[in-house]
């Protein structure tokens, strides 16, 4: 699997032939290359939650190429019936979504989730992606909980655990520190930093208070690491 960083908690992952968007906040996301804008392809979006920094452009590139959404069921149902988007997908938490052999599972998450209207948007995610005998932990906005232990490291044993890291909105470097423990990773892609004067955190905070077997990936916008 190949994931690349566009900015903020916004992903491309290449897995089991899809190309899929996490969070796709593109357009308004100072931190997104400009070439990675407008996408010319999109197979499956996966949103976390309804806020713009996560829905992002979702309904654009949804009507642009005809993608699969999943989104938390509230979500999903607002999307089909106020933006009449097709081919989606409502799962809640524990439930999976398995397109061609790539499985997306929502997990629990600590955060809230509405929309630009501040309607509620039911609950915030976390979302496991399998594929190709690798598993993919993507945090969403939260912060650090016990369950990433009991559960997730438990079930779905993340090769690579994707964690916002920063502070105000989400965990700083110090829970998400925690976070990598709990999760037994040994490979952290920090996200949601720097993106906004608030957002605080950094990746060589995190990296001071992992320990040193623990690979922080410090990729820029526009760079991919391989799963
Ligand atoms: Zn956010």
């Amino acid at each position: 699997m190949e994931l690349t960083w566009l900015g903020h908690s916004s992903f491309r992952l290449d897995a089991g032939g899809k190309r899929i968007y996490i969070d796709p906040f593109l357009n308004g996301n100072p931190k997104c290359p400009e070439n990675e804008q407008t996408p010319e392809r999109v197979d499956v979006i996966a949103i976390t939650h309804a806020h713009g920094d996560h829905l992002g452009d979702t309904v654009d590139l949804s009507k642009q190429h005809g993608c699969t959404v999943i989104a938390p069921v509230e979500l999903a149902d607002w999307l089909q019936g106020k933006h009449k988007l097709e081919n989606v997908r409502d799962p809640n938490k524990g439930g999976t979504v398995d397109l061609d052999g790539v499985r997306f599972t929502l997990t629990d998450a600590n955060h809230s989730s509405s929309n630009n209207d501040l309607e509620y948007m039911g609950e915030p995610c976390g979302i496991v992606v399998r594929a190709e005998g690798k598993s993919v932990y993507f945090a969403g906005d939260t912060n650090v909980f016990g369950d990433m232990g009991t559960v997730i490291a438990r079930l779905y044993k993340p090769d690579v655990a994707v964690l916002p890291i920063g502070d105000n909105y989400t965990m700083g470097p110090e829970e998400a520190a925690l976070a990598v423990e709990l999760l037994g990773v040994k490979r952290v892609v920090p996200c949601h930093y720097g993106t906004f004067p608030v957002l605080t955190g950094t990746p060589d905070a995190l990296a001071e208070k992992v320990g040193g077997d623990v690979k922080v990936e410090k990729i820029a916008p526009g760079e991919s690491v391989t799963i």
